[in-house]
C-alpha cells in the first residue's frame, strides 16, 4: 500500500508560517547579505520576511508564487530558502495540524507507517516539491 502522497504544492505550510513563524540561521543571513541582496532586504534584526520599507512583518512570504494556470505554488528562492523551510514537514502531528495535503485517510489510520514513510521521504529530499 502506498503511504503518503507527494507534496502537491498547495502552499498551506508557507501561508501558515511565513507571517513570523519562520527563522533563518546566522549563516543563511550572512550568505544572503553577501550574495542575495534581494533576499537580504527582507531581513531585519535577524528576523525574516519584514517589509523593506516599513520594517513590519509581511503577512505572506514574498517568495511564494502562485502558478498562473493551477491552484499551486512555488518558492521563488527554492535553492536559497532557509533551512526552516527545507525542514517541513518534520512530524506527522505537525502535518495533521496544518492539514498538509500529503496526508490521506489511510495515513491517519496507520500513523506508525506514515511516520516511517515521512522519515524516509525527508531523508532523501526535504520539502520535496515546493
Ligand atoms: S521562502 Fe519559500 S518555502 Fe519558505 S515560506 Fe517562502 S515560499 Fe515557502
Ligand atoms: S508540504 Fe503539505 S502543506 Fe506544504 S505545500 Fe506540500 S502538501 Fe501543501
Amino acid at each position: 500500500m502506498v503511504i503518503m502522497i507527494a507534496c502537491n504544492q498547495c502552499g498551506k505550510c508557507c501561508k501558515k508560517y511565513s507571517n513570523g513563524g519562520l527563522s533563518a540561521t546566522k549563516n543563511e543571513i550572512e550568505y544572503w547579505e553577501a550574495h542575495r541582496p534581494d533576499i537580504y532586504k527582507y531581513v531585519r534584526n535577524g528576523n525574516i520576511w519584514l517589509d523593506p520599507d516599513t520594517g513590519q512583518q509581511i503577512e505572506l512570504c514574498p517568495w511564494l508564487k502562485k502558478l498562473s494556470n493551477k491552484n499551486a505554488y512555488i518558492c521563488g528562492i527554492y535553492n536559497d530558502r532557509p533551512e526552516d523551510c527545507r525542514a517541513y514537514p518534520s512530524t506527522l502531528d505537525e502535518m495533521i495540524l496544518d492539514e498538509c495535503e500529503m496526508i490521506e485517510t489511510h495515513d491517519l489510520l496507520n500513523q506508525q507507517q506514515a511516520k516511517k514513510t515521512l522519515e524516509t521521504l525527508m531523508a532523501v529530499d526535504r520539502y520535496p516539491n515546493l
